[in-house]
């Protein structure tokens, strides 16, 4: 079959017996063709090597995809994932690595140099063409980059930059960037990824310094968060400058994420928490994610056999959003977990919060402050804006919180409105079993 190929292609190059000209664009498609073959494969083989980076992918769902021509779709966050754009917008990434290459032995990591996985490599040049051409055809609206470390952190940091220079300076490509960087790399090379990127993350990966020496033997935690330091003060710098001079160069304007692998060590979901309370306090995040660890082929004897259950990675960015958009301190939010540091799996924490400190409710819709309404089970963020706009008019009733919350059922035992008080029902000792919902509502969280 190798030589058929072979005479195939001598037929078309020389073009013998076709018109002239004919033979050559066809020798020219031909190669076109192979070339394209051969940039496919290397995407379908760094954009599922990429799935496992939860940093812009679907959390806390079911996995589901559509190989063979089942449905249409995937959860799964291979090739194209989501990412929200400063100004809210929902937008579609291209998700990809460099390469799978790697010169780390990172235990939990699919790409490390011990996997027997098949291996492969871009350009940064193929990278910013793949970018531009899937651009073009509306697939997607940026690039979420990241790479294994190829001969060394510099190298590799060098080569992720030159594909986010390729597509800003050379193409004026304006769509979004998000850059993994390399906390080894030289800060020089780190810093000129921030030029061209929309968002630079740098991923803590494990909650603890022991679990990192354990599972990351060539990562170092302080080298870690030194970057992220770095990144937060040019950031500070940037807006400042902004300020001043409006021809500033922008830097990381979507700010810096990271991603904690949840399961893979013995840490708890209070030392997981704890650590992002740090890191949001520290280096000013936009973004903690949080990736369930999921068993690899060809996994290290070291890693746990089984994952850990998703509705922990679930509870988990509950938890952060608890801190983030609630108002509750990451105290708070690790009270709600318990004597073994765990969030429960069968409610979310501010349900678990709540049941733990009755006697901070029954809440007055009516009356209470905005912070004390976000500690009310069942009341988003979004529900709680609208009380405060809708009790300035009019005194609230039970009928007007049905309209805002999913379960009157779970928020009853927790308010008083016009015409309800829970009486004694917020001190029952079966409260729990009340207002903890059926499986098929546990994905709700308000
Ligand atoms: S550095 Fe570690 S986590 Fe990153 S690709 Fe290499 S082995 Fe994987």
């Amino acid at each position: 079959m190798a030589s058929e190929g072979k005479r195939s292609l001598s037929v078309l190059n020389c073009g013998a017996g076709l018109p002239f000209g004919l033979g050559n664009r066809l020798a020219r498609t031909y190669k076109e063709h192979m070339t394209r073959h051969t940039i496919m494969e290397k995407l379908q083989i760094l954009a599922d090597a990429a799935k496992y980076d939860a940093s812009c992918a679907s959390s806390g769902t079911a996995k589901k995809n559509s190989v063979g021509g089942k449905g249409i779709g995937s959860t799964e966050g291979m090739g194209i994932c989501h990412a929200y754009a400063p100004d809210g917008r929902c937008i579609s990434l291209l998700k990809v690595l460099l390469t799978n290459h790697c010169v780390f032995d990172c235990h939990y990591c699919v790409n490390r140099k011990s996997s027997n996985v098949r291996r492969a490599r871009f350009t940064p040049r193929e990278v910013a063409d793949l970018t531009l051409t899937f651009y073009r055809r509306n697939y997607i609206e940026g690039l979420f980059l990241s790479s294994g470390i190829v001969k060394n952190s510099d190298h590799t940091m060098e080569q992720l930059v030159d594909a986010a220079r390729i597509l800003r300076e050379e193409h004026d490509f304006r769509g979004y960037i998000h850059l993994k960087t390399i906390p080894e790399a030289d800060p020089e090379i780190i810093h000129r990824a921030g030029l061209y990127a929309d968002r630079i993350s740098i991923n803590v990966e494990l909650p603890t310094e022991a679990g990192l020496a354990r599972l990351a033997p060539d990562k170092n935690a302080g080298t870690i968060e030194g970057a992220m330091g770095g990144m937060k003060l040019a950031i500070a710098e940037a807006k400042d400058a902004k300020k001043r001079f409006r021809h500033a160069p922008g830097f990381a304007p979507a700010g810096q994420s990271t991603q904690m692998i949840v399961g893979a060590d013995s840490a708890s979901d209070n030392q997981i928490i704890g650590k992002a309370s740090t890191l949001y306090g520290r280096f000013g995040l936009r973004r903690v994610y949080y990736s369930a660890f999921s068993p690899i082929p060809d996994a290290s004897a070291v890693l746990p056999l089984k994952r850990p259950p998703l509705m922990r990675e679930h509870r988990l960015y509950q938890s952060d959003w608890l801190m983030r958009f609630y108002g509750f301190s990451a105290d708070e939010v690790q009270q709600a977990a318990g004597a073994d540091g765990m969030l429960p799996l069968d409610m979310d924490p501010k349900l678990a919060w709540a049941l733990k400190f009755r006697e901070s409710f029954p809440v007055d819709l009516n009356r209470a402050p905005r912070e004390m309404l976000l500690r009310v089970p069942g009341l988003g963020t979004r529900a709680v804006k609208n009380i405060l706009l809708a009790r300035r008019h009019r005194t609230l009733r039970l009928d007007d919180i049905a309209r805002l919350t999913v379960s009157l059922v779970k928020i009853r035992p927790f308010i008083v409105t016009a015409d309800w008080r829970p009486t004694m029902l917020t001190d029952r000792a079966d409260l729990k079993s009340l207002v903890v919902p059926r499986r098929e509502q546990l994905e709700l969280f308000g």
